[in-house]
């Protein structure tokens, strides 16, 4: 089996914890207006390759992954689902540590057998939810985040461990209420591990340039370190509500 990778990078530090091999797959059915990586959604595009060519790469450099492993990003990399599996069950079969970031966006939840067989040997899923509120999320998105938020659910439901990430861009995910509900939706998760808060930035402006589609977001200013600090605590503040409630009604944690 070979998948369709845009490419690779060797020792990424930010897409899961420890320093990690990290695999960018080719193909996105999202259209996210702050994408920074427009080059990757193409389906018919970028490298085809083995589940071991890949591993023969991270085994080069395998001293430098003691803590970290293998990311799979993208693009969407459950757009490649069989080829996702097989990646990480022979990555297991190797004592790796495994880690997918993910739109969530393929996941049917009328069908979850494929996707179930890609979580067991899954450690840790980063699923970013883009916005919590469906029809603003079609608007940033041009998606429902119906399916989304189903694999959210599902995944604690299959015992792996859950990062969440969110994208602060102005006039769609930087309002309060939005943000508190995601808290809230999020606190429900019980192996929630993590919660990276991700500010906008236009760097990803270029490659629109170099590929002739206009920018979707021209003139929307980067947003700062502080308004991202004040937005994540208003995303713990949901969080922490959530518990608050469960803890009343006895079905805590
Ligand atoms: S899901 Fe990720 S790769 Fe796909 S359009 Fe959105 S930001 Fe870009």
């Amino acid at each position: 089996m070979t998948g369709y990778i845009h490419s690779t990078e060797s020792f990424g530090t930010v897409d899961g914890p420890g320093v990690r091999f990290v695999i960018f797959f080719q193909g996105c059915p999202m259209r996210c207006l702050y994408c920074h990586n427009p080059d990757t959604w193409e389906i018919n595009g970028g490298e085809e390759m083995t589940a071991e060519q890949l591993l023969t790469m991270f085994e080069k450099n395998r001293v430098f992954y003691k803590h970290g492993g293998i990311t799979c990003t993208g693009g969407e990399p459950m757009r490649q689902l069989p080829f996702l599996t097989e990646l990480f069950r022979l990555a297991k079969m190797r004592g790796i540590h495994t880690c997918l970031d993910t739109s969530g966006i393929c996941f049917d939840p009328e069908n979850t057998a494929a996707a179930d067989e890609m979580l067991a040997v899954t450690d840790l899923v980063m699923l970013d939810i883009k916005h919590i509120d469906d029809e603003v999320h079609r608007r940033l998105t041009g998606h429902s985040n119906r399916n989304i938020l189903a694999f959210a659910e599902h995944i604690p439901e299959r015992g792996v461990e859950l990062w969440i990430r969110h994208v602060i861009v102005p006039g769609y995910t930087d309002g309060e209420e939005e943000q508190s509900a995601l808290g809230y939706f999020i606190g429900g998760l019980k192996t929630l591990k993590g919660l990276d808060v991700l500010p906008y930035h236009d760097m990803g402006k270029r490659k629109y340039a170099e590929l002739g589609i206009p920018y979707p977001l021209e003139g929307v200013k980067p947003v700062t370190a502080d308004d991202a600090q004040t937005a994540r605590e208003r995303i713990m503040s949901g969080i922490k509500a959530r518990l608050r409630a469960e803890k009343e009604n006895g079905s805590g944690r």
